[in-house]
């Protein structure tokens, strides 16, 4: 890629240009056939999605916020009910709440591996909430809603602690929808069944995002939901189709949440590569991890606990210095980015929501210290050397201690 020597955070030329033939191939095909949504393109890409991720059933929707909602609804979360995430994520994970009509609570984040910390899962169910005698439901004791699912975020490429999760779920009957948009192809460790498990095969059902820079990403906008739970698929289509079965028969109202046929095709062609572009991103990933060992401990790398399998959307560090680190490598040619700089608690849209500085201490810090670095199959060694050299350079010159 010319990029006069500048190392971007993230490369979406390279791999187009790779792949060009096959891809312009399927937008030929798309073409002769004239089939531009649904059709055979998709249900080909949806049934290879299902075997990549080990389940039954993948529908594909028009983005990851589409997938969240309606795995959300479809799973059957009611207007007014409750959903606990977790506040250092994209916005698009409590937007798809707010638009299935429940509320979201958050529980903090493990300081380690950046996604939810079951105990606090734990504390909020416990001291937060309380069964209701009358109905044997679960419910916030300050709002009076029923709590009715969870939605960990496997972050980064990171899968969330799934099996203390699925536990408390199971305890208090509450529904699992993983948002697996940043960790396609990660495995999680499943202690129960004593095996590894694809990440989007463990909650009731999964959401993916196959936005143009995610692991697996479309030219354009598309989603899916992975699930085990053939009603709950079926509904997935049916509410993504405004709620037909049948052409003009409504039996639900629903939205226009297709996938598209050249997207589909794409995506299918792309996942031939996926898991070697993943094993590509590890492999990066531990470069990085010990080009930076002579660093001794300057700067916070990623944590991958042995139960996780991470695919690295995202290799991100830590400092306290972050912000000059950033300036530092921006000046440097060297592309970062930071996700995310506000957590959603404290973003000027949940104003209303009432939430203090404080209120999440490890994500409102996480924020304030977390740095990616550039990230993508492609990353050449050399390159990796002189990002790290300039990190280097920056720790023993320019650090502000
Ligand atoms: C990308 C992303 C989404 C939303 O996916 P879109 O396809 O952009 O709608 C949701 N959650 C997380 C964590 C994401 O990174």
């Amino acid at each position: 890629m010319n990029t006069n020597g500048r190392i971007p955070l993230v490369d979406l030329i390279t791999p187009h240009r790779e792949l060009e033939e096959e891809l312009v191939s399927v937008f030929k095909t798309a073409l002769n056939a004239g089939g531009f949504v649904g059709g055979p393109m998709v249900r080909a890409f949806e049934r290879g999605f299902a075997e990549f991720c080990r389940v039954q059933h993948c529908v594909g929707v028009g983005s990851g916020t589409d997938a969240l909602r309606l795995a959300l609804m479809a799973a059957g979360v009611q207007p007014g009910d409750t959903v606990v995430t977790v506040p250092n994520t994209f916005i698009a994970t409590t937007e798809a709440i707010s638009h299935a009509g429940a509320w979201w609570d958050f529980v903090d984040i493990d300081e380690r591996t950046y996604t939810m910390d079951p105990n606090k899962l734990r504390e909020y169910l416990e001291q937060e909430c309380a069964l209701d005698h009358g109905t044997g439901a679960l419910v916030n004791r300050r709002t009076a809603r029923r709590v009715a699912a969870v939605v960990p975020v496997h972050l980064y490429g990171q899968p969330a602690d799934m099996d203390p999760i699925l536990e408390l779920a199971s305890r208090y009957g509450l529904i699992v929808i993983e948002d697996a948009c940043q960790a396609h192809g990660a495995e999680y460790f499943f202690e129960p069944e004593d095996c590894w498990r694809k990440v989007g095969s463990m909650g009731r059902a999964a959401a993916f995002s196959f936005y143009p820079g995610k692991n697996l990403g479309a030219c354009g906008e598309a989603g899916a939901v992975t699930t085990n739970d053939t009603e709950l698929a079926q509904r997935v289509r049916l509410l993504a189709d405004h709620g037909q079965a049948r052409k003009y028969a409504h039996e639900v109202e629903g939205c226009n949440g297709r996938l598209d046929a050249i997207q589909a095709g794409i995506l299918r062609k792309k996942l031939t590569y996926l898991r070697e572009w993943n094993e590509r991103r590890r492999d990066v990933a531990q470069r990085y991890t010990e080009l930076f060992a002579s660093l001794n401990g300057d700067i916070g790398l990623p944590y991958e606990p042995t139960w996780a399998r991470h695919v690295y959307h995202l290799y991100v560090i830590r400092t306290q210095y972050r912000d000059e680190l950033q300036a530092h490598l921006t000046g440097a040619g060297v592309g970062t980015g930071i996700h995310y700089p506000i957590p959603l608690h404290l973003q000027e849209a949940y104003r209303h929501r009432g939430y203090q500085p404080g209120d999440f201490p490890i994500s409102e810090r996480v924020a304030k210290e977390v740095l990616s670095l550039p990230m993508y199959p492609q990353l050449a060694m050399d390159q990796q050397r002189q990002v790290v050299q300039r990190v280097a350079d920056f720790v023993s010159t320019e650090s502000p201690r």
